[in-house]
């Protein structure tokens, strides 16, 4: 029988010597996860139950192999909710919080009690989810094309029981596009990583779906094509908003202006990085 303490100590070495500099922190994770207790240290001398043992260990080892931490534990929070998360699906990053704050505010802003709102490229759904549960009288749809992705993004609507509606298509598609009319706010947290960046990615990021990561090239595809596409479901008056990546602010700021957008404003992230912008459809036939 091994005690807590001990187990622990074994765990979070084996993670320090695989260059893990969160060691700590990941093993703090597993043993909640195994023990089902949010204070796992607390009773150090406590006998680890040999199921827990084998489950720690095996998911220690997991880690120790590169594969980031929330697929193996298979749920990571967004904004205060769970979303289950695990090969084949973007892990949802704090910096995308930044996102569904500026919708919640445009919304609260501007009177819209009930908007109608597209999320493109939801992934695990924290956009659409969240932006359910944070204004319950919005119309959500989730627009998802991948088939890894989609089983997560609909168990995440069931689990938060948000009542969104999943659109299964691909958001460069004139077809996709016409499904949706007379929206109020487009958001999308696209793939925008350059083709460099895709051949650098972190080992944990080499894990997550390309498919959610890469932009092609500059980056910036996604924003060229996604622009002038839904600009037409939007109605006059409505926003669009994207999160992209660091320095691609100016282009994208860009775009948004020669497809006619106005009102252009970005934000900052947490880490003080230019991360998401909002911008109107003012009139209906400025380009
Ligand atoms: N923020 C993600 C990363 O750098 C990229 C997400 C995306 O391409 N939309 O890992």
């Amino acid at each position: 029988m091994v005690s807590r303490s001990e187990l622990f100590r074994e765990c979070q070495a084996a993670l320090e010597a695989a260059g893990n500099p969160d060691a700590r922190f990941d093993t703090m994770c597993i043993f909640q996860d195994c023990l089902g207790d949010r204070n796992p240290l607390f009773s150090p001398l406590e006998a680890v139950p040999s199921s827990a043992e084998a489950q720690i260990r095996a998911m220690t080892e997991r880690r120790r192999n590169g594969e980031p931490l929330q697929y193996i534990l298979g749920e990571w929070e967004f904004y205060g909710y769970p979303f289950r998360v695990g090969a084949g699906v973007l892990i949802p990053r704090p910096d995308t919080e930044t996102l569904v704050d500026n919708v919640i505010q445009l919304c609260r802003g501007n009177g819209m009690t009930s908007p109608k709102i597209a999320d493109l490229c939801a992934g695990s759904g924290c956009i659409a989810v969240t932006l359910k549960k944070e204004l319950p009288l919005a119309e959500v749809y989730a627009v998802e094309l991948s088939q890894e992705a989609l089983p997560y993004l609909r168990q995440n609507i069931a689990l938060n029981e948000a009542a969104v509606t999943v659109i299964e298509g691909d958001v460069l598609a004139e077809t996709t596009a016409a499904r949706l009319t007379g929206l109020d706010i487009v958001v999308s947290n696209p793939p925008y990583l350059t083709a460099e960046e895709m051949n650098d990615l972190q080992a944990e990021v080499q894990r997550e779906p390309a498919m959610a990561l890469d932009g092609g090239g500059d980056g910036l595809g996604f924003y060229r094509r996604l622009t002038p596409l839904w600009k037409r479901a939007l109605n006059v008056g409505g926003f669009i908003c994207y999160e992209f990546g660091m320095g691609q602010h100016e282009q994208v700021g860009n775009i948004l202006a020669e497809n006619g957008f106005e009102n252009i404003k970005f934000t900052r992230d947490l880490g003080g990085i230019v991360r998401t912008v909002t911008a109107q459809k003012t009139e209906e036939n400025n380009g």
